[in-house]
């Protein structure tokens, strides 16, 4: 499963990736509250361009892979192997998406590269863009909404391009003709009625036959592909496998067969290729741990058996000690609207030393936090244990993974496995990092925030308090606490998720502000702090609702949390005007006039938030969540909306890769592995075409 991102901060959109995840995401997803402002220093900024070119909804940004030279030869040469591996995946992830992606992405790529045609006509221009939207979502369909987008250009205009130079189109679609073969592909890119979902998930229709996606064959039904797998589950069995994980359904003489993904089944050539990268990987994995994770995953490739699988899951969770760690495989099922084909993607990554010390001071004063915490003594945990998140720098993102991607993973999926044998939760600093620093110049702390008093503080601590506000959320807020004996831990029903996040987002506000985190040298003075205070009531009061249509309630469990908390403390405030709401020029700003103050408050409401989770008092949930949570004020909603608006951000991001290089000697023994970013994403995508194109066009 993935962080969604949803918890969107001041630049929320941002980072609202893959938000249709939540329905297996389980513990908290505060991890996805970053920061999206500042930048620690002006200088850094210059050095790296985070931000790259945006078209249609998108925009491309590019993610640094920090402490690159301060791996080992092997290590480097271990990532570069298992990049190669990453990328030799590509093809596989297209065809999963909709059985003609992969043809239409070669001719539209057969086009756009051929330099007979005038490149500056409004027709071509519209290409280059349906393209660049199609290496986007890997396909022809919105990578987060799911439907199919069309061309910018017309169909008569496709067909005389193409047919202008048929020499330049490969033979090889099937053996058709080229009339033939746009016959077949026009309707497919030009008429909304045909195939216009990826997954649709709407109740009452037969979600197979209405979802474009082809992990199922012509004709397969939703009720044959239940009845199919219905009858392979063993419901006794205490370490089910993740039946029908790894194949396409298919009706073959009326019966329905599976079609294996493996290195002699279907994907095979692309498979074999990953497998090839994979080999050489273990022979420089840096410990035997390792090692055996890779071979597991070879193995299950090889047999395509899913014992196989969850095997090297149970490898792979236990190999805690490498720096270098990697996913490679079939692993989501969100592309499949019966949840149980996964969806090809690979991250490969290393520990990000300086932050994972950061989280693991913050767990191991786990006892000093809670016995100090301005909660009754009666709802404490005696003995409380911090929890530990390994944060990670990306070096390579593919398949489902790239370009938009999850800032938080965490494996493996399969419950039996998590529950016998725990699971890896990681946060992926240097994205998470690379959005803020993307955000930052936008316009946006131009626009929303008070005064350059409050923007300098923000450049200055804000990146650096919403980092530590997360762990201290997640590592302690979660992890703190206890229920009074006898109450139901789901006494608060439907209103106890936004009550927990509340818990674990006060409980990280709170000691944001306490000298203890100075004292930890977890921050570094006793002002930063208040650029958390400031961006969260901002955000809570003002910002985050950019995310809701106009006339809409808010829903979303981590934003009512937002919402609660921060009109909670500005309405106990206001006697005292603590926070106050400030007009100028007919624009509404957010103003805090007294930090400390506003740091009792968030104890004051933590105290009591505890007590309604430890006692299980539903009334008193509903109330704040009522009261505060939930609803807009239209007036505001409007103003907000016209602001964001005004300036042009694009809604959805994603990355373009670094560029590996190995350097050899005259031995051919790699020397070193160099790093590039200057790629630019079409070239990328080209160059992926010319170099991974693993599988035929055809599946
Ligand atoms: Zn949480």
């Amino acid at each position: 499963m993935r962080y969604p991102c949803s918890p969107f901060r001041a630049f929320g959109k941002e980072i609202k990736i893959k938000q249709r995840n939540m329905k297996k995401t389980t513990g908290c997803m505060a991890i996805a509250m970053m920061l999206l402002a500042s930048c620690d220093s002006k200088e850094a900024a210059k050095e790296f361009e985070y931000s790259n070119e945006k078209f249609a909804d998108l925009q491309m940004l590019r993610y640094e892979v920090k402490g690159w030279e301060g791996l080992s030869l092997d290590q480097k040469k271990l990532v570069y192997y298992l990049s190669e591996a990453a990328l030799c995946g590509r093809d596989i992830f297209y065809d999963q998406n909709g059985k003609y992606n992969l043809r239409i992405r070669s001719i539209l790529e057969e086009i756009y590269t051929n330099e007979a045609f005038d490149h500056e006509t409004d027709e071509m221009k519209a290409l280059e863009v349906y393209l660049k939207r199609v290496w986007f979502s890997n396909g022809i369909h919105h990578h987060y909404g799911e439907l199919k987008f069309l061309p910018g250009f017309s169909e008569e205009w496709f067909r005389a391009a193409v047919m202008a130079e048929p020499d330049h189109f490969p033979a090889s679609y099937e053996g058709q003709t080229v009339e033939e073969f746009l016959d077949e592909i026009c309707p497919v890119m030009f008429d909304p009625t045909v195939m216009p979902k990826k997954v649709n998930q709407a109740d009452g229709e037969d979600l197979i036959l209405t979802s474009a996606g082809n992990y199922y064959g012509e004709g397969v039904t939703q009720a044959e592909a239940e009845a199919f797998y219905n009858a392979m589950k063993d419901t006794l069995d205490p370490e089910p496998v993740m039946y029908g994980m790894n194949s396409r359904l298919v009706k073959e003489d009326g019966k329905l067969v599976e079609k294996v993904w493996k290195t002699d089944g279907l994907y095979g050539e692309a498979i074999r290729k990953i497998v090839f990268w994979l080999e050489k990987a273990a022979q420089v994995a840096e410990n035997e741990t390792q090692k055996t994770v890779i071979n597991k995953l070879i193995q299950f490739y090889n047999d395509g058996d899913l014992k196989s699988f969850d095997d090297y899951c149970i490898a792979w969770v236990k190999d805690l000690d490498s720096r270098v760690d990697f996913v490679n495989g079939f692993t989501e099922s969100y592309g499949d609207p019966l949840g149980m084909k996964a969806s090809w993607e690979s991250i490969v990554n290393f520990k990000d030393l300086e932050a994972t010390k950061r989280t693991e001071i913050v767990s191991s004063n786990a006892q000093w936090f809670e016995d100090h915490s301005p909660v009754d003594n009666r709802f404490k945990k005696e003995k409380c244990k911090g929890i530990s998140a390994k944060v990670i720098t990306a070096a390579i993102l593919a398949g489902d993974l790239y370009p938009a991607t999850a800032i938080g993973i965490n494996l493996p999926n399969s419950n039996w496995v998590r529950a016998a044998h725990g699971s890896k939760s990681v946060t992926i600093g240097n994205l998470t990092e690379a959005y803020a620093k993307a955000a930052h110049g936008n316009g946006f702390n131009e626009e929303f925030v008070y005064s350059d008093v409050e923007r300098e503080l923000l450049d200055k601590y804000d990146s650096m308090t919403d980092d530590l506000h997360t762990d201290l959320h997640e590592c302690l807020g979660h992890a703190s606490g206890k229920l009074l004996p006898g109450v139901d831990p789901d006494a608060l029903k439907a209103y106890g998720s936004t009550i927990e996040e509340a818990r674990a987002d006060l409980f990280g506000l709170y000691y944001v502000g306490d000298k203890k985190i100075v004292d930890l040298g977890l921050l570094p003075n006793k002002e930063a702090f208040k650029a958390q205070y400031y961006t969260y009531m901002m955000n809570g009061l003002m910002t985050q609702l950019v995310r809701i249509e106009p006339g809409n309630d808010i829903e979303e469990a981590h934003m009512r949390n937002r919402s609660l908390i921060a009109h909670w403390a500005y309405e106990h405030g206001k006697a005292e005007n603590i926070v106050e709401m400030a007009k100028v020029n007919g624009k509404t700003f957010v103003k805090v006039n007294d930090y400390k103050k506003l740091r009792n408050l968030f104890g004051e409401l933590l105290a009591e938030i505890q007590r309604i989770k430890s006692e299980g008092d539903f009334e008193a949930a509903r109330n704040l969540v009522e009261t505060y949570g939930v609803k807009v004020d239209g007036e505001l909603h409007k103003e907000i909306l016209a602001r964001y608006k005004a300036l042009d951000l694009a809604p959805y991001k994603g990355f373009i890769n670094p560029v590996y290089t190995p350097v050899y000697n005259e031995a051919g023994e790699i020397t070193d592995v160099k790093v590039d970013y200057s790629e630019s994403f079409a070239a990328q995508n080209l160059r992926y075409s010319n170099d991974y194109s693993t599988l035929p066009l055809v599946n």
